[in-house]
């Protein structure tokens, strides 16, 4: 039993946690407050882990002997795990963050799992609640650890297709099921002969729970990702709230009902932004391979100058800007708002429209531009711009591809088929920057360049816009005035 004064300021520092994760998260929900926000969740994670040492005083007889050694473990372990993660977000590359975000996931879900093998091998549980409520988090923290590894190298490049096989979603299916027998049996050995501790059994049961989330990841291609790093983000705090209610520990019960919820939420705004159900994805097209080929598209690709299309804009009324994962791969946002506010110095209207799913991480593209200093009034989102494209002069499509492709309105073979585009093709002139012919993250072929209306810039996004940027200023300062 825990004396009255550790068992106080443990109860009172997960409720300092718990306000701090909260408000944090609160902050999280627009750009201007969110590095704050994530400031405010980090010392909340400090305290609650400094809270943590305070169990000290409540280990049993047997466990004491061992207990400055165990407190130097885990400060080692703080240490070594703390100092990667700081050398680690230091050095990250904008465009690596969403690897970095899928890889940390899964090491919560890993973290979960761990705690629930601790449990587990140790015999800990007490009663059949806290023995399944142990198993559902250990499940569910492998497939997102093993899953969120597999969305890694997909996110990384280490793994470029999607693999699938013929009866693919029945083999998983089994797989599940297994996993769920392996688990079952071991509720059944507890309250048959009173003890889990099946260490073979227990070790088939982890080892089935990080297949299937392999194998549940694997075949997902096309432009589903984003739905995939959403549900594993659910996962993760799912398994950490279960785990958290295993060990009676309020700070990891509310960390991940917070994680897991906003988790939940963000699955269901990136299913709807795929204009999809959750359950379609979950079981529907998963493992669908994508029957999208090139097809019958007219036109040609029309290369243009990067001067001639700075100085259409210059004399443009109206400009809406379509960024993409390109720009944040060439890290052009600064010169693109340089450009930008050129032309509105021009009297030329600008705005800014951002696609939920563009980029490679939910909310890449407002960061980006953020990070720019570009102004929130500028910046739309998808329904709140859509319409606007077809009184619009230019549409400026810079690094982006999936997310303005036709394709996902007319095509049903398509892998984002029925996905809401930005209607950058209604726009009366189009012009689209890129280094080639490189398809987007679906892989697929995008009609709206082999438009009528529309003309290809080609080069780096930052260099295309540094030679845009030259030319308006080269037509003199009472033009670009
Ligand atoms: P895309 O991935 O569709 O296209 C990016 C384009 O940028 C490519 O066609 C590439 O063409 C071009 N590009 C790359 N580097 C540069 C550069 N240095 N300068 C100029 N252009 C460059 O991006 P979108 O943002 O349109 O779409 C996002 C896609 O990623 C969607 O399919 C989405 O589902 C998926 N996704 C999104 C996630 C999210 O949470 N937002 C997560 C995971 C996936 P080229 O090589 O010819 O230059």
């Amino acid at each position: 039993m825990l004396t009255m004064l550790p068992q106080l300021t443990i109860g009172t520092a997960d409720l300092a946690a718990a306000f701090l994760f909260m408000y944090g998260l609160k902050r999280m929900s627009s750009p201007v407050t969110a590095p704050s926000g994530i400031f405010v969740a980090g010392i909340g994670m400090l305290v609650a882990v400094l809270a943590s040492f305070l169990y000290a005083f409540d280990v049993d007889a047997a466990a004491r002997p061992f207990l400055v050694q165990n407190i130097g473990l885990a400060v080692i372990a703080l240490g070594i795990g703390g100092g990667a993660a700081w050398l680690a977000g230091k050095r990250v590359a904008m465009t690596a963050m969403p690897q970095m975000v899928a890889i940390y996931n899964g090491m919560g879900g890993g973290a979960a799992g761990a705690i629930a093998a601790v449990e587990l091998f140790g015999n800990k549980t007490h009663g059949a609640t806290q023995l399944v409520v142990t198993l559902l988090g250990a499940l569910i923290g492998a497939v997102s650890m093993s899953g969120s590894i597999i969305a890694w190298a997909k996110l990384d490049g280490e793994l470029k297709r999607p693999m699938r096989f013929p009866g693919q979603q029945i083999f998983n299916g089994v797989a599940m099921l297994a996993t769920l027998a392996v688990g079952g049996y071991l509720v059944a050995i507890s309250l048959t002969a009173g003890t889990p501790s099946e260490p073979v059994l227990i070790c088939v049961f982890f080892a089935c729970a990080l297949i299937v989330g392999i194998l549940m990841t694997l075949p997902i291609g096309g432009a589903d990702m984003p739905v995939v790093i959403s549900i594993y983000n659910a996962f993760t705090g799912l398994a950490v709230g279960l785990e958290g209610f295993t060990l009676q520990n309020p700070a990891l019960m509310i960390a991940g009902m917070v994680v897991g919820a906003a988790g939940l939420l963000l699955t269901l705004l990136m299913a709807r932004a795929m204009n999809r159900s959750v359950s379609n994805v979950l079981f529907t097209n998963f493992g669908e391979a994508p029957k999208h080929t090139r097809g019958a598209i007219k036109g040609s690709l029309k290369p243009t100058e990067a001067a001639d299309a700075g100085i259409f804009m210059r004399y443009a009324g109206s400009v809406i800007i379509v960024p993409g994962y390109g720009l944040a791969v060439a890290q052009g946002q600064q010169k693109l708002y340089e450009f930008v506010k050129l032309l509105q110095g021009s009297g030329v209207s600008v705005k800014f429209a951002i696609h939920p799913v563009a980029g490679r991480m939910p909310g890449q593209m407002d960061v980006l531009l953020a990070e720019a200093g570009v102004p929130y009034d500028m910046i739309f989102q998808l329904e709140d711009i859509n319409d606007a494209f077809a009184t619009t002069d230019v549409a400026l499509v810079i690094g982006a591809n999936d997310v303005v492709n036709p394709a996902a309105r007319t095509d049903k073979s398509s892998p984002i088929f029925g996905m809401p585009i930005l209607n950058a093709d209604k726009a009366k002139q189009v012009y689209v920057v890129k280094r080639g012919e490189g398809k987007g993250y679906a892989g697929i072929v995008n009609a709206l360049f082999y438009a009528d209306n529309c003309d290809m810039v080609y080069g780096d996004a930052e260099a295309v816009l540094v030679k845009m940027i030259e030319a308006v200023r080269g037509l003199g300062l009472s033009a670009a005035a």
